[in-house]
Parts: C-alpha cells; structure tokens; sequence
C-alpha cells in the first residue's frame, strides 16, 4: 500500500505486487514476476490483457487524430460501434433495443436504469435479490445486498424492497411463489413495483446461479404487475457466462440490459443501458454526464465484437474451455467437500469456512494465481478467467487451487490435532 494512499483501497491489499506489464491472462510484476490473473478486472478483462489487435485499433485511432473525449457529439468511432453491436449482437439474436450510453461506471448504468423504470412506469419501488450487487452509487448502493458496501453510504434505500434471490433458503424453496404472493396480495405489503433489477449471476454475492425456469417465472410477475424486468449483466454479460448475454436460451425479454465492465473489451471504463423502444422516456440530459461513451473504448469495443463474436468460433472453443473449468472444479470440489457455485467462465468453490477461502486465495497467489473471494462472507473462491485464456492456463491454474485448497485444509487438520 502506498502510503499517500487511501485505506478505502482493497484489492491492492491481497494483490500487493506492484505490476508493470500485463499480456493475455498474465500480469507481471516489477520485479518480473508472472501471476496468472484469474480476476481479469473483475470480469472487465474478458479478453485478456493487452489483445495485440485490439491495441493497433486504439493506436491506430489515436494516431489518426480521433477524438478522444467527445461528450455525447456524433464520431465516426461511436457510430461504428452502434452498428457493429446492431449487426453482431443485436440483429442475430432478433433483439430490439435502444443503446443508451451513461457515464463510464457500472453504477452510473444501474442509477439511469432505476430513473428510466420510475420515469416509464409512474412507479417508485424498485425490487431488488438478496445478495445482489449493483454498485457503489448511492441509488445503485439501494438495490445492492451487501451491509457491507450499504454501510457506507446510509444510501436511501427508501423506494427499494429486496427479495430473497431463488435458492435463498436452500434449493427447492421457489421464491417466485413467494414473491407472486406478495404481489398478488394487497395487504402483502410491497408497493406496485416499477422494475425486477436482477443478476443471472450473482458475481459479487457468491456465484448464485438463476435458473432459466426461475427467470421466466420473476419476468411473468413482473409482466403481470406492470413492472419492468432489468438484467444487471455487467458482469455475467459480454461473454462470460458462455454467451454474450448470461440470459440468452432462457426465454426471456429483459426490457433493460446493463452493460460495462467487458464492453469496451480492452479494460476502458465504458458503459451501456439497452432498452426497449417504447420506454426510452428519458428527454435529452435528462440522464446526463461529461463522460458519457468514451470514444476510445467505442474503437476497442467495435473490434472486440468483429474479432470474437462476428461468427461462432470463439463462443464454441468457450464452450469447450468451461467444459474443462467445470471438470477440473468438480473434481476439486469431490476431493476436498467443497461446493461448485457459479457457470460459465464466472465460477468457483464455496468453501464451509469463509477462514479457508481467504487463505487458499492467499496461498494461489504466493503460488502466482490471481483469485478473488466473493460472497456475503467471502467464502467462496471466484474464478474469473479470461475467456481467451488457454486450456494449459486453465489447467495450471486449477493444478495451483488444488495445492493451495489441499495445504489449506491440511493445515486446519493441522491445528485442530
Ligand atoms: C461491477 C458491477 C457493477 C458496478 O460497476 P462499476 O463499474 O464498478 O460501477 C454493477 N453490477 C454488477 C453486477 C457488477 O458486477
């Protein structure tokens, strides 16, 4: 830690090597250190670091005098993403959706989703899942689970309900029955909602999975309270679940889809609300910002979708790489009674003792693997891969997680005796 530094910086504490280069899935450090960075920005990296192509396009573009700030002004840049997305994402998959950009954050994203749903609706309650996480904005803060990061803002959470996400109380307890219920009561107590703000996966709050069954189930009470139903994909989306949108194959028309984190594709901050026509209700500035669609992430991003999701190559050889995730997971889990959570390229290991997550998470990174913990305990270990990671690094990786999971339960046994 630097010491002019503020003690509100975290991840810098369990990562304390300073980094001087980053390519692909590896980060080194000053002193020419490997780490295999399994945590990829938290998910921002779903790339790797540094794609060679990606980085001509960015310095092609600023040598060829592009702008680099451009507030919300038409350039050639923006254009050129709005169309690659139309014509890569949207168009095939027969999605109808406005792309709105906000500021660069995440957060920003979910404040503009929650001012569009009351905006739409007439509507304030905004209904939130237990453990899901939105963001660090006050508004965004509301909807979020964790006391922790509510601690500390006091946001206002007046005008958000959170409801127990499925699985909350074990699996085979359906909570859309429960919220159904709740709706449908008119003494129940929760106000006509304007919007479901939902995770598919829940990244922070412990790989929580949604089922396609229990998503379309919370879509039709939302259908038929007249709330909307956003898809926080800022995590699970842009590829990291095994297809762009973590929701897709599940039947369900999200009328907002948040996107950030991966969609400039490179690590740049660059953010997006897609929304459905009839609700873009928003006037001009309404929902404003300075940095609102940063050119130099529109050129990266436009790229990214050309290079990996023009045609199904990437998304197949995924495809084969989290089948090789999930067997080497499983078997880890098998061997030492952990649990899997999570799918896609987003999963990890539920550990029964949050002690013993942190500390395999400190000896993969003695050993040079970069992975994070998440959940309302952090107990479990969270995988986060690139998606261009390589089999070899995926398996080396989980060869460190064995290690570190048999020394860290070894050494309990250990202590106990
Ligand atoms: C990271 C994240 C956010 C917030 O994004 P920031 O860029 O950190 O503001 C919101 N929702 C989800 C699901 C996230 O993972």
């Amino acid at each position: 830690m630097y010491d002019f530094e503020s003690s509100v910086a975290t991840y810098c504490r369990a990562f304390p090597a300073d980094f001087a280069t980053a390519q692909g899935s590896t980060l080194t450090d000053a002193d020419g250190r490997a780490y295999l960075d399994f945590l990829a920005g938290c998910g921002s990296l779903n790339y790797g670091h540094n794609d060679p192509r990606l980085s001509e396009a960015l310095v092609d573009y600023i040598q060829s005098g592009g702008p680099a700030m451009s507030l919300d002004l038409h350039t050639g840049a923006k254009q050129r993403f709005c169309e690659t997305f139309r014509d890569v994402i949207l168009t095939p998959r027969g999605m109808d959706y406005r792309m709105m950009f906000t500021g660069p954050t995440g957060t920003n994203a979910v404040e503009a989703a929650i001012k569009i749903a009351r905006k739409a609706t007439g509507r304030r309650t905004v209904l939130s899942f237990t453990n899901g996480f939105h963001g660090c904005t006050l508004g965004a803060l509301a909807l979020t689970g964790s006391g922790h990061h509510r601690g500390s803002g006091n946001p206002i959470t007046d005008g958000v309900t959170r409801l127990p996400y499925e699985g909350y109380r074990g699996l085979g307890i359906d909570s859309a029955d429960y919220i159904e219920a709740l709706l449908d009561d008119p003494s129940g107590g929760l106000d006509a909602p304007a919007a479901f703000v939902l995770e598919v996966i829940q990244g922070e709050g412990g790989l929580n999975a949604a089922t396609g069954r229990w998503l379309r189930r919370i879509e039709s009470i939302a259908r038929k309270h007249g709330a909307l139903l956003i898809v926080d994909d800022i995590q699970a989306g842009c590829g990291r679940s095994g297809s762009f949108f973590s929701f897709e194959e599940m039947s369900v028309t999200p009328d907002m889809i948040l996107l950030a984190k991966s969609l400039s594709g490179y690590g740049l901050p660059m953010a997006m609300v897609l929304l459905k026509p009839e609700i873009d209700v928003l006037s001009p500035g309404e929902h404003n910002g300075t940095f609102r669609g940063n050119c130099h992430g529109f050129v990266t991003g436009a790229r990214a979708l050309e290079l990996f999701w023009r045609d199904g190559a990437f998304q197949q050889d995924l495809s084969g790489k989290i089948a090789l995730l999930t067997a080497d997971l499983t078997r880890i889990a098998q061997d030492y009674g952990l649990t899997c959570k999570g799918r896609g390229f987003m999963q990890g290991l539920a550990f029964a003792d949050p002690e013993d997550a942190l500390a395999t998470r400190a000896r993969c990174y003695d050993a040079g693997l970069i992975v994070e913990c998440c959940g309302p305990h952090d107990e479990v270990l969270k995988l986060l891969p690139p998606l261009t990671a390589s089999a070899e690094e995926i398996t080396s990786a989980c060869r460190i997680i064995a290690g570190a999971v048999q020394q860290t339960l070894n050494t309990q046994i250990d202590e106990v005796a």
